[in-house]
């Protein structure tokens, strides 16, 4: 009897996606824990935005030494996609419009930053860097310009800022999102985006986590200060997202339309 060898068998097409969702984590050590120990359990890690804090009590480099081990150890685990959000800016360009530099040096296999796109069972996952003036934004417009050539099935973007006038942007006083977005959504027509910023949108009233502006399905998970880090789970198979907060859990159908929010 020879030895027993592994034969991998055929490479199968899956339909089986979950992707988990996380943005603002500004620098929450436990919210990176978690992260890090669920990561395997999931076929994608979106962080979408502000890893770092600059009112944190380390320093900014500090930080990012220890952010970047933890999207390594993520990386490890599942494929990593990273936009960076308006505390994550640690260089200027030559207008003097903040940029991400640490998160450009962070790219490698499986961890996939600002201005990279991702292809994973044929859906196409842009992501899109904050902008911080007119050069920066404008970059992000003819990058996302560049996108729209490439073929695929479903478009997801990573955008840090949630469309303006929308729940998921909503302050509890006033929408804090970027109509910018707005427009390139109305141009564009991207499937789903998945968003931050706007720390407490889903913890109001009149916020969400989720919406749909036409065809679009937008999303915020929100800020919590806990140990656990609020999230979304999108299940592209049964195509149903989940919010998971301190606050509970919602659902909601992704092929039906979005029905008022009761809570
Ligand atoms: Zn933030």
């Amino acid at each position: 009897m020879g030895r027993a060898v592994s034969i991998p068998g055929p490479l199968r097409y899956t339909h089986r996606m979950r992707i988990l969702v996380v943005a603002d984590l500004h620098y929450s050590l436990k919210q990176f824990d978690w992260v890090t120990s669920v990561a395997g359990g999931y076929d994608l890690v979106v962080v979408a935005g502000d890893l770092l804090d600059l009112a944190g009590h380390a320093d900014l480099d500090t930080q990012i030494v220890v952010v970047l081990k933890y999207l390594d150890r993520i990386r490890s685990q599942a494929p990593l996609i990273v936009s960076s959000g308006n505390h994550d800016g640690d260089a200027k360009n030559a207008e003097d419009e903040y940029i991400a530099g640490w998160l450009q040096r962070a790219r490698r296999e499986n961890l996939h930053v600002d201005g990279d796109s991702l292809m994973l069972s044929e859906d196409l996952f842009t992501v899109c860097p904050w902008w911080d003036g007119p050069v920066t934004r404008e970059a992000m417009r003819a990058f996302i310009d560049a996108e729209r050539e490439k073929p695929r099935k479903r478009w997801f973007w990573l955008h840090h800022a949630p469309p303006d006038q929308s729940p998921v942007s909503w302050t509890g006083k006033k929408h804090y999102g970027d109509a910018h977005l707005n427009e390139i959504i109305a141009t564009h027509r991207p499937h789903f985006i998945f968003s931050g910023h706007v720390h407490n949108s889903p913890f109001q009233k009149e916020g969400s986590w989720i919406d749909r502006i036409a065809e679009t399905w937008v999303f915020n998970p929100g800020h919590e200060t806990s140990a656990l880090p609020s999230y979304i789970v999108v299940d592209l198979e049964a195509m149903r997202a989940t919010w998971v907060s301190s606050m509970g859990t919602e659902v909601v159908d992704l092929t039906a339309p979005l029905a008022a929010r009761s809570m």
